[in-house]
Parts: structure tokens; sequence; C-alpha cells
């Protein structure tokens, strides 16, 4: 492992990583995490926080000289193991939007699946999709603990740690991926510990997020995804990124071509959605996704959905489309 990581430690869970970083001394020494790692309870050895604390320990880090753990965004795989981090006396670091999500565990999910598929049966999704995606659950093996609140700590854009060597981490919000997420770029070398904001395997996906229903509000609305992630991916171009330590896979050593990557991806996806509703005049954003990816499986369907509701938001916004009834129907306000 040691081989491919140039000078970096790095834990893997799976195709998880979690990232340690020595504190300098004037923050009182001892280590911080970026993300808490997944909580997977299956096999042998029984518990992936066993494993965890046994890379670390093995790396010179002791599980309990972890004084912070910035987690990088209020999903279950970086975040799971939380609560353990916290009962040990590590303070728990997330973004403000991403605290409640991390105060409720995988019940944070609970409290969005009914809101989601009212929104995607509000969009077009037919009945017999909607109980198949509805059926869907992590494996029971996957577990998200309630990180108790005393644990917990809000870290505001641009709050920043003193690393070994002189060095400086500044946490970044960067909303999108989810609405609490962020990154943490470590200033002198402007290398990035990207989360799900940047991986190399993949085009990270924008989600649909029911903030307003993890709160306690089922009835409040879906936050728009897809616009402040591609905000969020130009503002990480802008700041001239060397090398990215992502969330899942290989470090990343050319970062302007999976930020070129993002950015064409979603280019060529907004075209083919303006194009569907110009061809059809009218459209359902189901009708789209049917359009534009007419041989999909169902399950692939779902993920579709999310992708052209993300577009459908970024078109909202620029004032290209408009939409009415039930289900809703979009179309574009001009022609372009
Ligand atoms: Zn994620």
């Amino acid at each position: 492992m040691a081989a491919t990581l140039s000078d970096r430690t790095r834990f893997v869970l799976g195709d998880n990583n979690v990232w340690p970083l020595r504190l300098d001394a004037s923050e009182g020494g001892g280590w911080l995490l970026v993300d808490a790692g997944a909580d997977y309870r299956a096999g042998d050895p029984a518990s992936w926080w066993d494993v965890l604390a046994e890379q670390a320990r093995a790396a010179g880090v002791r599980p309990e000289d972890v004084r912070a753990v910035l987690v990088t965004h209020e999903h279950f795989d970086h975040a799971g193991l939380s609560a353990r981090w916290g009962a040990l006396g590590a303070r728990v670091l997330a973004g403000p939007a991403a605290l409640p999500s991390l105060a409720l565990g995988f019940e944070a999910y609970e409290r969005q699946r009914r809101p989601r598929m009212a929104d995607l049966e509000r969009h077009g999704a037919p009945a017999d999709l909607l109980a198949l995606w509805a059926s869907r659950r992590p494996t029971a093996a996957w577990q998200w603990d309630a990180c108790p609140e005393d644990a917990l700590d809000a870290v505001e854009d641009g709050t920043t740690f003193c690393l070994d060597e002189g060095r400086t981490l500044r946490v970044v919000a960067a909303p999108g991926h989810t609405p609490g997420n962020l990154v943490a770029l470590i200033e002198d070398t402007r290398e990035l510990f990207s989360g799900d904001t940047v991986i190399p395997t993949t085009i990270p996906t924008p989600g649909l997020h029911f903030p307003g229903a993890v709160a306690g509000d089922p009835e409040a609305p879906r936050w728009p995804s897809l616009p402040p992630f591609l905000r969020s991916i130009a503002a990480i171009r802008r700041r001239g990124v060397t090398r990215v330590f992502p969330g899942h896979g290989y470090i990343i050593e050319t970062p302007a071509v999976y930020l070129d990557r993002f950015e064409a991806h979603h280019a060529r996806r907004g075209a083919k959605v303006r194009a569907a509703l110009a061809e059809a005049g009218e459209a359902t954003a189901y009708d789209v996704v049917r359009t534009i990816f007419p041989r999909l499986t169902e399950h692939r369907v779902f993920q579709a959905m999310t992708e052209v509701l993300g577009h459908l938001d970024l078109l909202a916004e620029r004032g290209e489309v408009e939409c009415r009834g039930l289900p809703v129907r979009w179309r574009l306000t001009s022609d372009r």
C-alpha cells in the first residue's frame, strides 16, 4: 500500500479512505483524521472499527491520540464511525448543514425516504419503479450510529488547523454532493482532501437531498444539488489544486483532468436535457430520462432521474426552463 502513497499515509476500509494528519504542537499535538470511516459489521474481523484501529496503530497513530475527525460529508460511508471517535474523546467536525445528519445517523436517511419518493412521483416516476426503489435499503451490515451532540462541532468555511512541518489545513465549504459537504486544502502544497467531490473512479453524483426533512419537516422542499456542486468544482479549480486525496480510490496526480471530466460530462448532459425538452415541447423529468437513456435498467433509472433533476434545477436557476402541473412538466422558456 505505502508504495503508491508518495509521502502520504491512509487507512483503507473497503474502497473508503481515511487520511491521518499530524497536528502541530501549537494545536496540542495528536492527529486529525479526514473522514471518520465506514462502519461495516460483518465478516472477519467483525468490524471495520477494529480494522481501522489496527491500521492506525500500525502506522503509529494511537486511536486515543486522534483529537479531531473532519467529516467531509453526511453519508454513512464517510461519517459511519463518527460516534466511535467521539466516544474515544475526539471532536467530530463537520459543515454546519451536515451536523443534523451526523446527530441522527441512519435515521437521517429514513427521514428523507418518503419525501424523496414523493418528489420522484411528482416528477413522473411510475408506481412500479417507486415501489422498487422504496424497497431498497443498505445491507444491515452497514451501520451509522448517531453521534452524541456533545462530541460534534460545526466547522465553518475558512477554518484552519496547524499541521506538522508548519503546514496549514484550510476547510473549504463545497456544497453539492451533499448540503453539508466540505473539502480541505493543505495551503502550502495546494493538496486537496476531496471526500466525494472529486474521485478518480467515477463522476461524483449530485443527490436528492431533503435537509428540511432531516430537521423534522417532511414537507420541506428538495435542496437543489447540482448548481452548487458545479460552483464548488469551479472554486476548487481556481485554487490551483496540485494533488487530490479522495474519499475513494487512488490519489489523483492530475486534478485538472478530473475537473475537466466532471465539467464536460455535465455540459454534455445539460445539452441533452435541453435537446430532449426542445424535442418534446413539454416533458416530465421521467420522460426526459426515458428519452436520453432509453435502455437503462430500472435500478439505474433512479440515478438518471437524480441527474436529470439536477440539470433541470440548473436550467431553472438560469431562467431557461419553467414548470407547471402535476406530474410536473418542464419546458424551455426560449429557443437559444
Ligand atoms: Zn458521499
